[in-house]
């Protein structure tokens, strides 16, 4: 299949409060675009990530602070949707991924947690990656909020490529550990975004990745939260390029941050479009 995509009705439901209503009407959207035929493009209800793989991303203080937190169940099913994608697009049955989500990931450390993230489930899925034989990960985050929970995992390993956008200012390549920030200011438009994005994807070339991993979060939109002013038109564009780049090797977007009901309902099936290769006569 060409796109598997990874939901629980859960996310909806018991997501995080600012990130939980865009869910089963985004859903709703996709199922009714005509892009899921169950050939091409397939959905996969979500299982929750393996405790003991949460346990060896995260310190023994954190899981303990993380044993009463009234979003922990549905962090763990978060983790699981990420890893479930990344798994399906490793093992080859799809040829990438969109995975849903109820709490981001980005913002968690290994022990610590802030900014509507509980577990970190891109390391999370990493590790499973890592015992399947992969090695090698890009990741790029086009959240405008700074991925500092990913930067704590990988910041020292230079087999992940972390390509960072922010609405800080600054740009920072540390071509040794492979990270690379990239501040566009608060209200950045859809010209610098892209540049930026293209700039960021040709230095990525050079890299000799296994799977890459998109951190998608749509605050990037300027009537959402976050610090750009990315407009809807940014979105297809941005997934194409993303895609041309990575190739043949394996994509799993992840959802992150973003709260808009209108946003989520156009951006998640323009990147599904994208990754399905259904673009529009
Ligand atoms: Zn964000």
């Amino acid at each position: 299949m060409k796109v598997a995509i990874t939901y629980h009705e859960d996310f909806g439901k018991n997501g995080f409060s600012v990130l939980k209503e865009r869910i089963r009407p985004s859903f709703e959207t996709l199922m009714e675009s005509g892009l899921v035929d169950g050939i091409d493009v397939q959905v996969f209800k979500a299982w929750a990530a393996p405790l003991r793989l949460v346990e060896q991303a995260h310190t023994p203080t954190h899981m303990q602070n993380m044993q009463t937190d009234p979003y922990r169940e549905v962090a763990l099913l978060s983790a699981g949707s990420v890893m479930m994608a990344a798994e399906l697009v490793a093992k080859g049955e799809a040829e990438s991924a969109f995975a849903y989500t109820g709490t981001a990931g980005h913002h968690a450390s290994r022990g610590s947690c802030w900014g509507f993230c509980y577990f970190n489930d891109v390391a999370i899925t990493i590790l499973r990656l890592r015992e399947l034989g992969l090695k090698r990960f890009l990741i790029v985050d086009v959240d405008p909020h700074f991925g500092d929970g990913t930067r704590d995992f990988f910041g020292n390993d230079a087999d992940v490529f972390h390509i960072n956008f922010h609405s800080g200012t600054g740009e920072e390549h540390d071509p040794e550990k492979n990270n690379y920030d990239i501040g566009l200011t608060f209200g950045a438009s859809n010209d610098r975004f892209l540049s930026a994005l293209k700039s960021a994807l040709e230095l990525a070339k050079d890299f000799d990745f296994q799977m890459a991993f998109v951190i998608f979060g749509h605050d990037s939109h300027q009537d959402d939260y976050g610090g750009f002013n990315l407009t809807f038109a940014a979105y297809p564009k941005m997934a194409q390029m993303i895609r041309e780049a990575v190739g043949d090797k394996g994509l799993v977007y992840v959802l992150s941050g973003g709260s808009c009901v209108h946003v989520a309902e156009q951006v998640i099936p323009d990147v599904v479009r994208d990754l399905a290769g259904r673009w529009p006569a």
